[in-house]
């Protein structure tokens, strides 16, 4: 029979699969020997099942009762007695965390019948009435979908007849009558009493963790943090330790490090008298861990020594939650601590520092996501004051409107506008208006706040805790300025300033470092450690699409190994339009030959500056390939201009020339190898321009490596026709210099019959922009905006194909050409140009699957280039998580 329930110490911290990563680092500090109060997990694979059938699998009850008998005999408590009753949580905990994302039921056990029983137990009738009104709230809002808000006007209600503030300051008749309140409340929106059996309170409690699972929000945080969604939570049932039994308990969390910058030392909140998220919620404002020295040196000097422990043991930044009940201290949970990018490049530098780890692991500990987000810009050294300040919650520099609400954000920014999120505290509600902003700024709660570790894990900028500003509905006062929505705000996420206007942006200190600016720092030194080890590593070659000098030059100081994507139909844009116009105009071949001419010189000087700034290094030139009407007036304009009677002769006469070339699906029409295959001689022009360039640039004493690329191949026969011509151009021109020449592989045909086209191309490049959308049957132009949020939300796709290659699918294609061509040709090098040679997921398909050569935009050499070495490293897994 599946076994569906681990004891803690049964668990290990390599069974996050199954017991999700809280359970199964609650074994792991089990093992360890730290005080964790005692407790199970029920796997994900219950979850799942109870998901699939709507009912718990069979046997579950009966094993969860077995443990709950062995965890009553080890507490000498039985659950929910009366006269001395156990407590338990029952906490959600998926594989990847998931913060506020699930539920997490605590106190469960009591009942009107056990209330008295802990009020003996712990000697305060206050706690035992709190510790109850909390359950029924906690446990109507999350199993009995009862509105929260009932619950808070009825505690607002009690705080305001008594004429109070604080929910601390509601004594225990205060609260017994709360309970009361609450328990009408629970009827009312349910029909039922509120459930006495601390057994089915349990069990019910259960169901909706495992429920929780597809709740709104969980659903919408996987997608965005790219989590599947068929993995289900396990649920951590947990004897109770109580934070709020007075001035000598608390809770709290911590860092080993801290998780924006990386420096090494004690960093956490902590919160007298209280229980469970209150810490993280930003109910009540907390204190540092340097205060809490002061408050019980004695916790404070074991907790000390726990976090020691753990940074020793797993090598790596850890977060805690801990609870201190009347001076004792316990772990509620640990965990590889989320951070910043910038710290996870700092954090693993230092640890092989520190010889902790080796550079390798060091290596697979950051990736290529985090490098894109080091590569934004920040706010210019500005002497601007700043409006409030708060704490630097997650890095980078964010421009916006100040918006109030989650639901307007996301609104706005639907419409183009750049918001800043502003809350007084966020909850996972929120969530929407988090991704919608740019930026995120909250009045209370510290590093730990939902705020700041959502904001991190999407690397969105956050100021938090700025507790200067009286956040509104809609607007925020701040000594005496107000803001209202609208207005333009500047926040700083590195150091936590919030500028009322806009305030200029510079560069990052990384992509400077790339550009090879004298920069230092530790972030730098870090980045230029990991990707030179990198580079040692890596088997793909990583080259960069560009067609202007500037951008070649950039992508060299990047780490370009070549050009992989030269496009060249920029080169037929602008002035050189007119150009075009006429060799489309032009009646016969003579009229054609005189255009491109004229085209000629223009474009061997395109040529002679890309190849001087990669000068000794691969380029490889695509032969022009969209459709025609690009570079054609629009059909619109001119039929309205010939409707109204301002067309010029030459206009009706590129009327009818559009009219001619016109095409209802012009990507699957006239473009590429066809285009050159149709109009006589503008290919051989291109090659002509490409053979005297490199002939021009050899003469100056370069070392020119043009490679020529044919574009939209689909049959062999199209590519022979092309290379014989390009070869005869290039024995006249430039004799002695090598040219090969090759192919795009972007038509599913060509994928499919590679073996036949390697017979006669030199190389392959993989076009999976091109491969996408023929093989999908999407167009690439529309289908973002028309169906992809749809698809995303059914979950046809987890991520557009568009941007991640869809391995299962387009990557079969690249896996069959790759097999083909090589076979036909084991010289044949092969590359990839689409977008996704620069998407991190996608390069570790490509190394899998045997690729010679990534090709990206510049600004994600870096990218490619690191995640070229995590793939070596990896050694075929392609889970980049
Ligand atoms: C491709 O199709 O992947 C490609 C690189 O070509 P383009 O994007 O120019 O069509
Ligand atoms: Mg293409």
């Amino acid at each position: 029979m599946t076994k569906f329930v681990y004891a803690f110490a049964e668990g290990n911290r390599d069974l996050k699969d199954l017991l999700g990563g809280k359970g199964a680092n609650l074994a792991e500090m089990t093992r360890l020997g730290l005080p964790v109060p005692p407790g199970f997990t029920i796997t994900t694979e219950a979850c799942r099942a109870y998901l699939a059938d709507g009912e718990v699998p069979a046997g579950l009850d009966e094993e969860v009762g077995d443990h709950l008998r062995r965890l009553e005999e080890r507490m000498g408590r039985r659950l929910g007695d009366p006269a001395d009753p156990l407590l338990v949580s029952v906490r959600s905990g998926a594989k990847f965390s998931m913060p506020g994302m699930m539920e997490t039921v605590l106190n469960v056990g009591l009942t009107d019948a056990s209330v008295a029983g802990l009020a003996a137990q712990s000697g305060s009738d206050r706690f035992a009435w709190d510790s109850y009104r909390r359950l029924i709230q906690m446990f109507g809002k999350t199993v009995c979908d009862v509105p929260g808000d009932a619950f808070e006007a009825a505690i607002d209600d009690a705080k305001k007849a008594k004429g109070v503030r604080d929910d601390v300051d509601l004594d225990s008749r205060d609260l017994e009558q709360l309970v009361d309140a609450y328990k009408k409340i629970f009827r009312e929106h349910t029909g039922r009493d509120f459930p006495q059996q601390p057994r089915e309170q349990m069990e019910l409690a259960v169901r909706a963790v495992f429920a929780s699972w597809n709740a709104e929000r969980a659903v919408l945080y996987r997608r965005q943090e790219r989590i599947p969604a068929d993995l289900g939570t396990a649920v951590n049932i947990v004897a109770m330790v109580f934070g709020n039994l007075g001035p000598d308990s608390g809770t709290g969390v911590a860092f080993t490090r801290d998780p924006a910058t990386g420096e090494r030392g004690v960093y956490g909140d902590y919160l007298q008298n209280a229980q469970g998220e209150d810490v993280v919620a930003g109910i009540r404002n907390t204190v540092t861990l340097q205060e809490l020295e002061k408050l019980d040196a004695a916790s404070f000097a074991e907790l000390m020594r726990i976090m020691t422990v753990l940074e020793g043991h797993y090598k790596d930044l850890c977060d805690i939650e801990f609870t201190i009940e009347r001076g004792r201290l316990w772990m509620l949970q640990t965990r590889v601590g989320k951070r910043t990018a910038a710290a996870a490049f700092i954090i693993a530098h230092q640890l092989v520092d520190e010889g902790v780890i080796d550079l390798d692991e060091a290596l697979l500990r950051v990736d290529g996501v985090q490098l894109s987000h080091l590569m934004f810009p920040a706010f210019a050294m500005t002497d601007a004051k700043p409006l409030a300040k708060g704490v630097a919650a997650a890095p980078g520099a964010a421009v916006g409107k100040a918006v109030f609400d989650a639901r307007r954000a996301a609104e706005w920014a639907d419409k183009g506008e750049k918001v800043i999120l502003v809350r007084r505290e966020t909850n996972p509600d929120d969530l929407p208006g988090m991704i919608a902003a740019t930026g995120i700024l909250t009045s209370r709660g510290g590093k730990t706040s939902h705020a700041a570790v959502v904001a991190r894990g999407m690397g969105r900028t956050c100021v938090c805790g700025a507790e200067d500003i009286e956040v509104g509905v809609d607007r925020f006062t701040v000594d005496g300025t107000v803001v209202h929505e609208g207005d333009l705000l500047s926040i700083d996420g590195t150091t936590g300033k919030v500028y009322l206007g806009e305030i200029p942006v510079e560069p990052s200190p990384v992509v400077q470092y790339f550009e090879g600016k004298p920069v230092a720092g530790a972030l730098v030194t870090a980045v230029d450690r990991l990707l030179r080890h990198a580079d040692q590593v890596r088997r793909l070659g990583v080259r960069t699409n560009a067609d202007t000098a500037d951008d070649a030059a950039r992508a060299r100081r990047f780490g370009a190994a070549g050009i992989g994507l030269c496009r060249t139909e920029h080169m037929f844009l602008g002035t050189r339009r007119a150009l075009v116009e006429e060799l489309i105009l032009a009646t016969g071949q003579d009229g054609q030959a005189v255009a491109l001419e004229k085209l000629l010189p223009l474009q061997r000087k395109d040529f002679v500056e890309i190849l001087t700034a990669m000068d000794g290094l691969p380029v490889t030139i695509r032969l022009i390939d969209p459709p025609l009407h690009e570079f054609l007036p629009s059909l619109e304009e001119l039929s309205v201009k010939a409707a109204t009677g301002e067309a010029s002769a030459r206009e009706r006469e590129l009327l009818a020339a559009v009219r001619r070339t016109h095409e209802q699906n012009p990507m699957l029409g006239l473009r590429g190898v066809r285009l050159g295959l149709v109009i006589p001689g503008l290919f051989e022009m291109q090659v002509r321009a490409i053979a005297q360039a490199a002939a021009d640039v050899r003469a100056a004493g370069g070392d020119p490596r043009p490679e020529i690329m044919v574009p939209l191949v689909g049959a062999v026969q199209e590519f022979e026709v092309v290379r014989a011509q390009a070869l005869a151009v290039i024995a006249d021109v430039a004799p002695d210099v090598t040219i090969p020449i090759g192919t795009m592989i972007e038509v599913p045909r060509a994928a499919l019959t590679a073996g036949d086209i390697a017979a006669s191309a030199e190389f392959f490049s993989f076009g999976t922009n091109d491969l996408t959308q023929m093989g999908w049957g999407f167009s690439r132009d529309d289908v973002e905006a028309a169906f992809f949020p749809r698809y995303l939300d059914l979950g046809i796709f987890g991520v557009s194909p568009f941007e991640t290659l869809d391995a299962q699918g387009i990557g079969r294609l690249v896996r069959i050409a790759v097999e083909e061509g090589r076979a036909a040709r084991p010289d044949l090098k092969i590359g990839v140009c689409g977008e996704h040679g620069g998407d991190p997921a996608s390069v570790h398909f490509f190394h899998d699957t045997g690729l010679d050569y990534v090709s990206c935009s510049p600004f994600r050499v870096p990218v490619a280039r690191l995640e070229a070495g995590r793939a070596a490293l990896e050694g075929g897994s392609s889970d980049s998580r």
